[in-house]
């Protein structure tokens, strides 16, 4: 059985305050709940006041990002081992506003993850396709390079500290949701994927989120289909009331 994990990825919003405060109150909302997994991914400078704000909570704290070497002249990045020193557990990697606006590449992503894994950080690893490449029928070829390359190597014990993420680029902060079927249908897919690199029984026991305009008249749609294993939401999760209405979906 997959425990549904909605994570909120901030990306470069809030200030100081609002983000202390929402911290709080999606803590305070969740409670101690726990067949839900709750993860919040601020920036990087908020990391550490909000470590302390979830420091008793079942909710999980997470960066945006991170770089792939340990430490050195790499002016503006973030290593992993920082992030580990102020409190973060989980980090996404291959987002696709870092492969798209920052031109990170499959091989910089699957770097990233190595390093990631080796710090026992947890990793939330983006796949998914540009509107052209879903008009092209190219969707599945995407997904399927992307996942196959971050995971080059890989076994199943690695494979225990990662949460897959399948986010259509054209669905991400446009309002434009995929539908049940179209997101089920690539989560299908992907499973399949897993199946063909590491066998059935990982395949089975890796969570696939979905990400892309969900919202709270949107989430049980997409949860009640049996490949998809949670969200990682944007916009929805900049706001207490909507994050909380996603955690607390009903199926
Ligand atoms: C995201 O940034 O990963 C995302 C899914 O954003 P939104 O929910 O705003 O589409």
């Amino acid at each position: 059985m997959r425990k549904p994990f909605l994570a909120g990825n901030w990306k470069m919003n809030l200030d100081r305050r609002s983000a202390l405060d929402l911290a709080r109150a999606v803590r305070d909302g969740v409670g101690s709940r726990s067949d839900r997994e709750v993860a919040l991914c601020p920036p990087f400078v908020y990391l550490d006041e909000i470590a302390r704000t979830l420091a008793a909570s079942p909710v999980r704290l997470g960066a945006q990002n991170m770089c792939d070497e340990a430490s050195g002249a790499f002016t503006g990045e973030v290593s992993g081992a920082m992030l580990c020193d102020v409190g973060c557990e989980l980090v996404i990697l291959g987002h696709s506003e870092r492969r798209h606006i920052y031109g990170e590449t499959d091989e910089l992503v699957a770097s990233k993850l190595v390093h990631a894994l080796d710090l026992g950080l947890e990793v939330i690893l983006c796949v998914g396709e540009l509107l052209e490449e879903r008009a092209a029928e190219r969707t599945e070829e995407v997904v399927r390079r992307q996942t196959s390359v971050a995971l080059r190597g890989l076994g199943a014990s690695e494979m225990e500290h990662i949460t897959l993420a399948y986010e259509p680029v054209w669905a991400i902060g446009t309002g434009q949701v995929a539908t049940p079927e179209q997101a089920g249908d690539v989560h299908d897919y992907l499973r399949g994927v897993l199946a063909g690199l590491l066998g059935e029984a990982v395949s089975e026991a890796v969570r696939i989120q979905y990400g892309g305009s969900v919202k709270p008249d949107n989430v049980s749609g997409l949860m009640v289909m049996p490949g998809i294993d949670g969200a990682l939401v944007g916009g929805a999760s900049l706001e207490a009331s909507s994050f909380l209405s996603l955690i607390n979906f009903e199926n």
